[in-house]
C-alpha cells in the first residue's frame, strides 16, 4: 500500500514551518518512483526570517565557552547515534543508496563529525609571535566566530556532507544558515529536531529547503551571510563564487572530482582489487571521491581486466532496503539519463564497453520502476573524451592503460580536475614521487577513503577553494584579530 508523503518543513529559530506561500517540492523514493516528500520550497522571505532568527542567537551562542559548545555538540552526536536507524532509513528512501550503506558510513559518519568539533574546540592551541625588531612586542591572535554563515551541501551523502559544515561552524561559535539539497532533505530535517533536544538553543541552526537557484542563492546572496561553505558541483561553486567574492564573503568550495586509480606495475592486484571495486562503484559512483577513471600499467592490462570484470560481475544491484544489494538507484532517473549520456559519448569516441551501459536489470516487482543502472566499464577511450574528461557520478569507470609512470601521471592530471587520486604500488619511493606530481588535493598510496578527520580535505583546479577538516575548518569558520602589545626591551 502507498503511504502519504512525508512533509519536510523549515526549521527557524527552533520551530518547524512552512513557507509563507505555501509551495511545496514533489519528491519521489528513487527507488520505487512512488511519491515519497513535500518538500517546502523556500526562498528570499524564509531566509529572511532565518536571518532574523539567527541575529538574536548569534551573540549568545558566540559568547558560550567551548566547553559548553562542545557538550551541546556531544549530545547531537549521541541523538544521532540513538536515531541511527530512522535516519539511514530516511537517507535511503531520499537516495536510493542501500540502506546497510546508510547505516554503516552515512550516519556513523555525520555522528563522528560532531564528536570530532566537539573535542577538537577543547584542545585548540593559539598563535603568538615575540618581535624584537624594529621595536619589543608580544603578538598573538585572536580568534572569533564571524557571526551568520551559509552551509550548502549536495544529495549524494546527505547528513555526512551537511554536518561536516555546520559541526565545526557551530562548534566555532557561528549561527548557522543551512541548506541540503531538495533530492535529500529529511535527514537534515531530523537533525535540527535531535539538536534541538539536544539543547542547542532557537536559532543557532536554522535550515532552508529548497531550490538552489531560490533558496541556495538567497542565503549566498544576503548581506548578513559572512561566509559560505558549499559542496556540489563544480557549475554551481562557480555560480555561487560571482555572487559571494563581491560582497567580500569568505567561501570554501568543495566540488566535483574525476579522479584517477593509478596501477604501477608493481601493484599487488590481490590486495587492491577490492578497494578498486569499491572506490569505483560505492554510493553508485555518485561520490566526490570515486576512482572513476583507471589508469593500468600496461604490462598488467590483461591480468586487471580479467580480474576487475569478476569482481564487478559478482556485485549485486537491486532494492536498496535488501541488505544483499551492493548498489541501489541513482537519484534520480533524469541523473541516469544524464549518466546514460555520457557513457554513450564515450561509446562514440571509440571506447569498448565491456559491462553495464544500458543492459536491463531483473529487478524485484517493489523497485522495477527505479532508477537502477549497472556498473558501467568502458575500455581504452581516448584521454579527449567526455567520458574521461567530465564528472560522470555515476557507476561508470573508464580504464586507460599507460607505459611509462610519468604517463599515468601526465593522464592523471590531463583533466580540470583535481580532487583525489589513488596509487596501487609496492614501491614506496615510487608512491612519493608520484604522490607529489599529481595536481589533487588527496592522495592515497594502497588504500581508499581512508580518511582522518584531522587531515586538510579539498581540491585542486576545478575541484575547489579551501580545505575543510581540521583546524582548516575552524580556521575558515573564524575570523581573526593580531593584537600586538609593545613590551619594551628592559625589565
Ligand atoms: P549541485 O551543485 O547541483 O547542488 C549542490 C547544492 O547547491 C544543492 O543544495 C543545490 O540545491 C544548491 N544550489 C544549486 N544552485 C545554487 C545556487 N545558484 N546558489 C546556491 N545554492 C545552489 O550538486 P549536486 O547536489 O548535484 O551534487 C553533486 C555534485 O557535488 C558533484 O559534482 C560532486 O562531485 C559534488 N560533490 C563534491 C564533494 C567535495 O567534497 N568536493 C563531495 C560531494 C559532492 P538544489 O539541489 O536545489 O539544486
Amino acid at each position: 500500500m502507498q503511504t502519504a508523503p512525508s512533509k519536510v518543513q523549515h526549521f527557524i529559530g527552533g520551530s518547524f514551518c512552512a513557507s509563507e506561500n505555501g509551495a511545496w517540492i514533489e519528491r519521489e523514493n528513487p527507488a520505487t518512483g512512488e511519491p515519497l516528500r513535500l518538500v517546502a520550497r523556500g526562498g528570499a522571505s524564509e531566509v529572511q526570517r532565518a536571518i532574523c532568527a539567527a541575529e538574536k542567537a548569534a551573540t549568545p551562542w558566540a559568547a558560550t565557552s567551548a566547553s559548553e559548545r562542545s557538550r551541546v555538540l556531544l549530545r547531537i552526536a549521541d541523538g544521532i547515534d540513538a536515531a541511527l536507524e530512522a535516519l539511514a532509513l530516511a537517507e535511503s528512501e531520499d537516495t536510493g543508496k542501500p540502506l546497510s550503506l546508510a547505516r554503516s558510513l552515512d550516519i556513523p559518519r555525520a555522528a563522528a563529525n560532531f564528536r570530532f568539533f566537539a573535542t577538537a574546540i577543547l584542545h585548540e592551541t593559539g598563535e603568538s609571535y615575540r618581535t624584537e625588531t624594529p621595536q619589543h612586542a608580544l603578538n598573538y591572535v585572536l580568534r572569533k566566530p564571524i557571526g551568520i554563515v551559509g552551509c550548502i551541501s549536495p544529495w549524494n551523502l546527505p547528513l555526512y556532507l551537511f554536518s561536516w559544515k555546520i559541526a565545526p561552524a557551530l562548534a566555532a561559535g557561528n549561527v548557522v544558515i543551512g541548506k541540503p539539497s531538495e533530492l535529500a532533505p529529511m535527514t537534515a530535517s531530523m537533525l535540527c529536531e535531535i539538536a534541538s533536544r539536544a539543547g542547542l538553543p532557537a536559532g543557532v541552526l536554522n535550515v532552508v529547503h529548497g531550490l538552489g537557484g531560490e533558496a541556495g542563492h538567497a542565503i549566498v546572496s544576503h548581506s548578513q551571510t559572512k561566509a559560505i561553505s558549499f559542496t556540489g558541483g563544480t557549475a554551481t561553486g562557480a555560480a555561487i563564487a560571482t555572487v559571494a567574492a563581491p560582497a567580500f564573503k569568505k567561501l570554501s568550495l568543495e566540488l566535483g572530482g574525476k579522479n584517477p586509480t593509478i596501477i604501477c606495475a608493481d601493484a599487488d592486484l590481490t590486495v587492491a582489487m577490492p578497494e578498486i571495486v569499491r572506490s569505483a562503484f560505492l554510493n553508485q559512483g555518485q561520490i566526490c571521491l570515486c576512482g572513476s577513471r583507471i589508469l593500468v600499467h600496461q604490462s598488467r592490462l590483461a591480468e586487471f581486466m580479467a580480474q576487475f570484470t569478476a569482481h564487478v560481475s559478482g556485485l549485486r544491484v537491486g532494492d536498496p532496503l535488501e541488505s544483499e544489494s551492493d548498489l541501489g538507484s541513482l537519484v534520480s532517473n533524469e541523473h541516469r539519463a544524464k549518466v546514460q549520456a555520457l557513457v554513450q559519448s564515450g561509446i562514440d569516441d571509440g571506447a569498448k564497453i565491456v559491462m553495464g551501459g544500458n543492459a536491463p536489470i531483473r529487478l524485484s516487482s517493489r523497485v522495477a520502476r527505479g532508477a537502477f543502472m549497472h556498473p558501467t566499464i568502458l575500455l581504452a577511450p581516448p584521454q579527449e573524451s567526455r567520458c574521461v574528461q567530465e564528472e560522470i557520478f555515476g557507476p561508470v569507470v573508464t580504464v586507460q592503460s599507460f607505459d611509462r609512470h610519468a604517463d599515468a601521471v601526465r593522464l592523471a592530471n590531463g583533466t580540470r580536475y583535481g580532487l583525489a587520486a589513488t596509487i596501487w604500488t609496492r614501491d614506496l619511493s615510487r608512491a612519493h614521487r608520484m604522490a607529489s606530481a599529481l595536481d589533487a588535493g588527496i592522495v592515497w598510496v594502497n588504500c581508499w577513503l581512508l580518511r582522518d578527520l584531522r587531515t586538510p580535505f579539498g581540491g585542486t583546479k576545478d575541484s575547489g577553494v579551501g580545505r575543510e577538516g581540521g583546524t582548516e575548518a575552524l580556521r575558515f569558520f573564524t575570523e581573526q584579530t593580531n593584537v600586538c602589545i609593545a613590551t619594551g626591551a628592559q625589565l
